[in-house]
Parts: C-alpha cells; structure tokens; sequence
C-alpha cells in the first residue's frame, strides 16, 4: 500500500514527525520532490535532527529511504547528512538513489543567491539552496540526471561545455561574477559520481517489485499545497510540485497506487518567505505564538529566520486538503494552543467587500480580509494524553470546528513533538 504524507498548509505542518511516526510501519519512504532548501525537524530516541534532503524514515533499521527522480539531489549535502547520523550513533540507514533524479550542481547555488542579489527588496525570500536555478536547468533540458554520470565521458564533457556556455553569458553580462570552467564542472560531476555510485539504482522498478510484494511505501512531500507553483500562492512558491499526485511521478508509480493521502494541517498557521498570508497575524501576539510554537519556537530548520505567524486558515487548509486529495487529516501542534483565552479561525475571506470560502488566484488573495469566528480556549496543557475523549470539552470543539470547516476527517491529532505524543481517533 502506499500512503503519501503531505503538507496542506505553507509547509512546516510536522509532517517530518508523522512520517518518523508511521515509518515505524512502513518498509519504504521516499521523497518524491524538492531538494535541501526546507527541513523536517524529528524527535526520537537519538536526539533532535534536522533532516533535509534525507527521508524521515532514516532512524529505522527496517526501512529503505529513497530519493526519487523528483528531488534535486546535492550530493554533497546527502554525504555529510548520513555522516551527521552516524556520528550520532544512528545505524547506517539503506538508501537508495534514483538513476533518473538530477543533481544540485554548486552553480545552481550561486545562481540562486546572485537572483536573490538582483531582485533585492523584491526578492522571493528563496532559500538560495539552488531550487529554482535547478528545477529551470531540468525542464530546460540542461540538468545532469545521475545516470548520466555512469554513461559515456566524451559526450558528458560536450554537454557540460555547452551549459557553461549559456552559464557564462548570465554570470558576465548579468550578475558581473566570475564565468565556469567546463573542466572544472566536469571534475565536480566525477567527484560526485564516485560519492553517489553505492546508492543508485532503477527506483521506479524497485518499486514496482515493492508494490506486488505488498510493501508498506510512505512518500514523503515537502513543504505544503500553497508552496506549489499550480496550485499555491504563485510566484511565492517552490519550483517542484508539492503535491501528493506529483509523487507518482517524483518515485516513478502508478498514481492509482496511492490509496491514503495524509494530509498533515497545523492547529495554527506559519509561513516563511513573501506572499500574501491572509490570516497572518503581528507584533506581541505573534511573538507569543512564535515563541511556544512548534518544539522551541516557530524558526526555520534550514535558515534559523522567524517563521510569519496567523491563526488557522480554514478557507485556504480547506483548499490546500483539496488539492492534496486528501483522504484524512493529521492536526498537529495542537498543544501550543493552550495559553489562549480565545482562538480564532478564519472562515472567509472577504474581497472586494464579499466574503467568499473559496480560495482565489493570487492577485485576489492580496486583497482578501479575514473572517474570524472564535471559539473559547481550554486553558491548559493537552501534552499527555493519548485519548481523544480525554481532551478538554473546547479543545474537541476546536478540532471539530475544523474538521468541518475542512470537510476532510481528522484522524489523528498530534499533542507534542515526541513520536509517541499522538492521539489515534476512532
Ligand atoms: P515539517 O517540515 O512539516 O516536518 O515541519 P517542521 O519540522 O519544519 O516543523 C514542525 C515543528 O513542530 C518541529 O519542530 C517539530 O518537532 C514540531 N512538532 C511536530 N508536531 C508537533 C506537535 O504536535 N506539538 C509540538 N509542540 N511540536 C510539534
């Protein structure tokens, strides 16, 4: 069976722990998009890590971690993150490498930061881990796919010529930075061969074999449903899809083998980088929420940069669960609501002076005004318990407010950042 976990809000929901969570069940879990630019933060009993390029089913000693085609793979990067774990004493994990997923080249990075340089005060807030420059490269049909690196030198050095051609021309005439040389990139593309050769494999097949052996596979999405460049907040988004469709794709699946999409929602709402973000909210209030939020405060595991704040958005989780397809919910971080009197969600968006559920195109959204309704705080802390109907009146009233607003059944509610701090509804 294969189940996606995926983000229906900005990302940052926990889905690094819900997958750590589930991967306890799992035999695979793959990443199917993205590349290092965002982290899922996980809790267990080696210590806190923040994972970026890795799948979070790398502590179990039962599962394979896969990067799939999908992922914009920096080679560099996944070294030293397995050299991370095992220093700290977590066992070799078994990965696996997609033949056909393309590699992060450093001038992807140089690329990002010299555009995040020239658009300055209008910048995308990008995280300048190379994404856009890589993910523009692959459809433009000048990435480097791994496979690519076992095949013939002569052709290799060709192409490579050719890149830093195009290259060169952007860093002379545009970012006045030093051009590439082909011999060099080509050096680069043999050092990186010899690092990833363990790891590669034809992913797509291997799956395919997974699937009629009945394995347990867990695709792991990055960032949320806003972050994606059809459906979310264009142009404040990513450059792959985030979307538990596209995981068919970024593995390398049928999409009829996807049966369960887990959507993960937050309890409240966070954002990083530009874009509207409609119930976001300001000053001390968001200070507050910032600091208890998440598990040490609402700050992001690649940058360390504050997190935007708001409260729940039902009109754009509502949307986000949509475009997911999701067929249940994960609320998570519902314990750091418990310090408020009163906890708002948004329920509308009011436009141009109508008040609409539906999530709009962007030139829209910059206009929206929020729709609170309030509900009453619980007034204490939930961490603990591990039943639902042990929860506090109004906090079920809280999860069952959105649970309508959203339409999606929540099926597990998640109470704390360890992997045991989860309440399973029946
Ligand atoms: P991801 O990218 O979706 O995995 O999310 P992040 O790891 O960036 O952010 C989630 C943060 O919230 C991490 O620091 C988690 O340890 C923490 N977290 C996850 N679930 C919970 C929860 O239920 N309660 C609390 N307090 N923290 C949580």
């Amino acid at each position: 069976m294969v189940r996606a976990i995926v983000g229906a809000n900005w990302g940052d929901e926990g889905k690094g722990k819900i997958t750590d969570m589930l991967a306890k069940e799992s035999d695979i879990i793959i990443r199917f998009q993205g590349g290092s630019n965002a982290g899922h933060t996980i809790i267990n009993n080696y210590g806190k890590f923040a994972l970026h390029l890795l799948p979070s089913g790398v502590f179990y000693q039962h599962t394979t971690s896969i990067i799939g085609n999908g992922v914009a793979l920096n080679i560099p990067f996944l070294k030293e993150e397995i050299e991370e774990l095992t220093k700290k004493g977590v066992p070799a994990p078994k990965i696996l490498v997609s033949d056909r997923a393309q590699i992060m080249m450093p001038y992807h990075i140089l690329f990002d930061t010299y555009e995040e340089a020239r658009l300055a005060g209008k910048s995308f807030g990008s995280t300048k881990s190379g994404i856009a420059p890589f993910y523009s490269d692959k459809y433009a049909k000048i990435g480097f796919q791994v496979s690519e690196l076992f095949g013939d030198e002569k052709e290799l050095m060709e192409k490579v010529e050719n890149v830093c051609t195009l290259k060169n021309v952007m860093l002379e005439h545009l970012y006045h930075q030093p051009l590439l040389d082909p011999k060099e990139v080509f050096q680069t593309l043999m050092e990186y061969k010899e690092i990833v050769e363990p790891y590669v494999c034809d992913v797509s097949k291997y799956l395919d074999e997974a699937i009629k052996e009945g394995k347990n596979i867990l695709l792991e999405g990055q960032l949320g449903s806003l972050k994606d460049p059809d459906h979310g907040i264009y142009p404040m988004v990513t450059s792959s899809s985030t979307l538990a469709a596209y995981g068919a794709i970024g593995a390398g699946i049928p999409p009829y083998e996807i049966k369960n999409i887990t959507a993960v929602v937050k309890a409240y709402s966070s954002a990083v980088g530009a874009g509207a973000f409609v119930s976001e909210i300001f000053g001390e209030e968001a200070d507050e929420l910032r600091k208890r939020g998440g598990d040490g405060g609402e700050f992001g595991a690649t940058t360390g940069r504050p997190r935007r704040m708001g409260w729940f958005d039902a009109v754009a989780t509502r949307y986000g669960c949509r475009v997911q397809g999701a067929t249940e919910v994960v609320l998570t971080v519902l314990d750091v609501l418990g310090y408020l009197e009163e906890l708002p969600i948004c329920v509308g968006y009011e436009i141009d002076g109508k008040v609409t559920k539906d999530f709009p195109t962007t030139h829209l959204l910059e206009k929206a005004k929020p729709v609170y309704k309030k509900l009453p705080g619980w007034k204490c802390d939930i961490r603990g318990i591990r039943n639902y109907e042990e929860l506090p009146e109004n906090c079920k009233k809280y999860i069952e407010a959105i649970e309508e607003e959203i339409g999606v059944p929540v099926t597990m509610v998640s109470n704390g950042p360890g992997r045991d701090e989860i309440i399973i509804r029946k």
